[in-house]
């Protein structure tokens, strides 16, 4: 039997949760701690020890010393091995492990657990990549040979956020560890337990103790000074645009490599011959999922006008229907946001769609309870909000929460027009039953991944990331792989007599 989210686990939450630093679990510098606590209850469920720039300094110099030591010469069956290991370690204990994070972040068991399984299946792809680093050879000329290296960038700051806290931390892990690189990760600090959980699974999985730190904080404390650590050879970023921004001026400074995951206002565009049922269902997945808490949600629904009102009266059905509550009972499919101030913020961006002309379908905040224990300002309802112009604000901002605009389109052209004209570009969804217009429209949408006639956007060993301010550089894929990596030649003489150039 699932608990509820009044029930409390004892084990799971007492004492502080020490950082993780050259493979041993340590208090911060300045011993002081935060308190983590569920969104859903608002009730703390543990208390985290807040790294120190101190402690920074502290991992950085561990995963230096790691990645000297032996950890980037490590053969890459080595490497795969033990992030195999980790990958079953982390699948055996996927249940508490979804608890957990279920607890922290408000988001359903059965999601949490679903996203375990992805990073999982993330951790496999790379324990298999990690085999194939392959570089390429040149004969430049009959006296001259080349061959390419793939080495590991280095020391990389792996900097995530509180929406998908343990699939986002092995994104980055993964291929970063099966490129040779070593880590220091940070949570983001309204999520910082599953990440924890993560180091030490990899040190029960056999990865030297330097090789993965996890250093809860403030990011614009223990994040800034991370990215400014001149020990940082590399930062993989997932967050917001405007930190992507900030932290891409701040690494500048070291000439830092950066890969940046940032923020979206995905379309999903549905035509007059697409399969309504199937669009319908399709869409709400793509944006109630994680109650919309995702930066590939498609938040803007184009709806052709000759199909605009049937589809906006079976999706709002739906999405009214959808069940909203405890996190951790089995059949909730919205749970919590991940604090009141983001319910509050949503609602905000509600409130001014309204005023702003545009009409509120269903949805809204939470009047009354919602279950026992739970803290109902934590939590939105499914929002639709239809006649939406792509000029208002609730069509060019992220809104990050479960809210999603209906806007009408006449024909393949403005449909394609407005889909692009946001800053952001990071996902889209097609639905046609025009399989030519489908790849067509593909072609001209400006984001990182298109799905057509399907609602997924992140499987392991597809490229994801984004265009435009969405940011730069791909997850999940042998391309992220590049990323951590850098290339080196060499180059070697073959010919039979010395080279004399001179003609000395
Ligand atoms: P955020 O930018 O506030 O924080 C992300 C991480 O950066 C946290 O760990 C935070 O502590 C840290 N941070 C904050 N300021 C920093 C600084 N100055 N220097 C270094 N680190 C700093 O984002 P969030 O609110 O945690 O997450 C939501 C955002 O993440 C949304 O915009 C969402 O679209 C984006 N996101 C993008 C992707 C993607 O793959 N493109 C995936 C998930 C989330």
């Amino acid at each position: 039997m699932i608990p509820t989210a009044t029930a409390t686990i004892a084990a799971m939450t007492d004492g502080p949760h020490a950082l993780l630093i050259d493979g041993e679990r340590r208090p911060s510098s300045d011993g002081r701690t935060f308190t983590t606590h569920s969104p859903a209850t608002g009730q703390p469920i543990g208390e985290v020890s807040r790294a120190t720039t101190q402690d920074v300094d502290a991992a950085v110099t561990a995963a230096r010393a790691a990645l000297d030591g032996s950890w980037s010469r490590t053969s890459p069956q080595k490497r795969a091995r033990m992030l195999g290991r980790l990958a079953l370690l982390l699948e055996a204990d996927a249940d508490r492990l979804a608890e957990l994070e279920t607890r922290n972040s408000g988001k359903p068991r059965w999601q949490a657990l679903a996203e375990i399984r992805q990073a999982v299946a993330d951790l496999d792809f790379y324990a298999g990549a990690a085999q194939h680093l392959y570089g390429r050879s040149f004969v430049v000329s009959p006296a001259v040979l080349s061959y390419t290296l793939r080495e590991p960038v280095g020391v990389c700051a792996a900097i995530v956020p509180w929406n998908y806290p343990l699939m986002m931390a092995t994104w980055k892990l993964a291929p970063a560890l099966a490129a040779g690189c070593t880590i220091v990760l940070k949570p983001a600090s309204a999520t910082p337990l599953t990440a924890l959980e993560l180091g030490r699974l990899a040190l029960e999985a056999g990865i030297p103790p330097g090789v993965v730190n996890v250093l809860p904080g403030p990011g614009s404390e223990v994040g800034e000074a991370l990215v400014a650590h001149p020990g940082i050879d590399k930062v993989a970023f997932t967050g917001e645009t405007q930190t992507g921004r900030r932290i891409a001026t701040v690494a500048a400074a070291g000439l830092k490599r950066v890969s940046l995951e940032l923020g979206g206002k995905s379309p999903n565009i549905v035509f007059e011959d697409a399969d309504m049922d199937a669009a319908v269902l399709g869409s709400l997945w793509a944006i109630y999922y994680a109650a919309g808490q995702s930066c590939e949600a498609r938040s803007r629904i184009l709806v052709h006008e000759a199909v605009y009102e049937r589809f906006a009266e079976a999706f709002v059905t739906k999405a009214a229907a959808l069940r909203v509550g405890d996190p951790l009972a089995e059949d909730t499919q919205v749970g919590a946001l991940i604090s009141r101030t983001q319910a509050e913020r949503v609602m905000g961006f509600v409130n001014g769609a309204v005023a702003e002309g545009a009409e509120l379908l269903t949805g809204g905040a939470v009047d009354g309870q919602i279950g026992d224990g739970l803290d109902a300002a934590a939590f939105v309802r499914p929002t639709v909000i239809g006649g939406v112009r792509n000029e208002m604000r609730i069509a060019q901002e992220e809104v990050f929460g479960p809210v999603v605009t209906l806007t009408r389109f006449a024909d393949e052209q403005e449909a394609v027009k407005i889909a692009n004209d946001v800053r952001f570009g990071l996902a889209a969804t097609v639905w046609t039953g025009d399989t030519a217009r489908g790849h067509r429209v593909a072609g001209r949408i400006r984001a990182g991944t298109v799905g057509i006639n399907q609602p997924y956007a992140a499987f392991p060993g597809v490229p994801f990331g984004g265009f435009k301010e969405s940011g730069y550089g791909r997850e999940l894929s042998i391309d992220a792989l590049d990323l951590y990596t850098e290339i080196k030649a060499v180059l070697v003489g073959t010919g039979a007599k010395p080279q004399n150039p001179f003609g000395a």
